[in-house]
């Protein structure tokens, strides 16, 4: 923090040639949440104790229930797969579960191929919300229900019901955690200031957008007033998204905002969206020699295990814990819904219009964890055990 005294800006013209973001299409990095370390330190969170009631266990008859999900390079998704391929047998339902590696076409094939070996439902967490119109209309075709996992499915009237997290939500609370743990409004009152920084997720996922929506809004009239100082001044959607959240570019971009601005006043803040974003700018910072006497405080979501051993450490400072057993027990109620003909919980049947059609929705609620509630949250909610974090 220091008082406000206006550095002179490098020329955007600069930052063009420093910065790797989403314009940086096609042969972009897979993204992958590894800090260092294999994503086998990825176990999973226990089994939830909230399973499906017990009236409608073994309703599934051998229905085959195909989930595509997104990749691996990352652990949420890993678990949520598992959530999602435990509960749904437990119910009888025959699942052919499979990961795209964060590659469009080979979620399209996978998805074509579910439809050709006789799905009789689909769940879909999509690498890019708009790729799979023509095998969503397919499905359709073929009378095969959808229900959009995680992530919105967009463009299509095939889709059924969404069930995900308050994905405005989670921008709001990583950006109320700011505001708070920095007391932005004392430091405004005191004339004081925090450098910060922006990683924001890929273009191509509607959560995106909307997590940026609920960061901004809050953080803006900071940004506007000079309590926030957005020293590379990118500090937009476009101009911090990173596709495919790639960490390698979160890293890079991290990197090139340090030599380029941060040269002589530390970076405060590095709002980033996603746990492997704070894995790379923690990367970045370390290269760059920062220590425990100027870490910056870093955001994070999902709360990945590496994310829970970060915050213990105190090399990241929050995360956004969302309960992937929740969102994989609600999916299964929307899954029974369409095939069984009962009737899920919705919740919000406004925020999600795909551009076609307002899609019923069930959000769950994110909840933002650091060093002082993780063990009464994911300790104490059995996600992970203390036994895990401590490995
Ligand atoms: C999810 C996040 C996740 C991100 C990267 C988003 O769609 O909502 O929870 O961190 O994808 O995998």
């Amino acid at each position: 923090m220091k008082r406000k005294v206006l550095g002179a800006l490098l020329s955007v013209a600069m930052m063009a040639t420093l910065l790797v973001g989403c314009g940086d299409s096609g042969s972009a990095p897979a993204a992958s949440t590894t800090d260092g370390a294999a994503a086998a330190d990825t176990a999973a969170p226990a089994a939830t104790d909230t399973a499906a009631p017990a009236d409608t266990a073994a309703s599934g008859g051998g229905k085959k229930v195909g989930v595509a999900m997104p990749t691996q390079s990352s652990e949420r998704w890993i678990n949520d797969g598992a959530n999602m391929k435990a509960k749904l047998e437990e119910l009888g339902y025959e699942v052919d579960l499979q990961y795209a590696e964060d590659d469009i076409q080979a979620q399209v094939s996978q998805v074509e191929n579910m439809i050709a070996s006789g799905a009789n439902c689909l769940v879909i967490a999509s690498i890019d919300s708009d790729a799979l119109v023509n095998v969503e209309a397919q499905a359709k075709e073929a009378g095969i229900p959808i229900i959009a996992y995680d992530r919105l499915l967009k463009n299509t009237d095939a889709v059924s019901y969404y069930a995900s997290f308050d994905n405005k939500g989670v921008g709001t609370a990583i950006a109320k955690y700011i505001e708070e743990k920095k007391d932005l409004p004392g430091a405004k009152a005191a004339g004081e200031s925090y450098t910060i920084e922006f990683f924001m997720g890929s273009p191509d996922d509607n959560n995106a957008k909307m997590l940026y929506d609920g960061i901004i809004e809050v953080l803006q009239p900071y940004l506007d007033d000079g309590t926030l100082v957005c020293k590379s001044g990118r500090t937009s959607f476009d101009d911090t998204c990173i596709l495919r959240w790639s960490q390698e570019t979160a890293q890079q971009n991290c990197e090139n905002y340090l030599t380029g601005f941060y040269a002589d006043e530390d970076l405060d803040i590095a709002c980033t969206a996603f746990d492997g974003f704070a894995y790379g700018v923690k990367s970045a910072l370390e290269g760059a020699g920062y220590t425990e006497a100027n870490w910056p405080l870093i955001t994070g979501q999902d709360a990945e295990l590496m994310a829970v051993k970060n915050i213990i450490s105190g090399k990241q400072t929050m995360s956004i814990y969302k309960d992937t057993r929740l969102l994989a027990d609600k999916c299964v109620t929307m899954v029974q819904a369409v095939l069984e003909g009962t009737e899920p919980e919705i919740n919000d049947t406004e925020q999600y219009d795909n551009g076609v059609i307002v899609v019923p929705s069930y959000l769950c609620t994110p909840i933002a964890v650091d060093k002082d509630n993780y063990e009464e949250i994911i300790v104490g909610g059995g996600y992970y055990t203390a036994e895990q974090l401590a490995e």
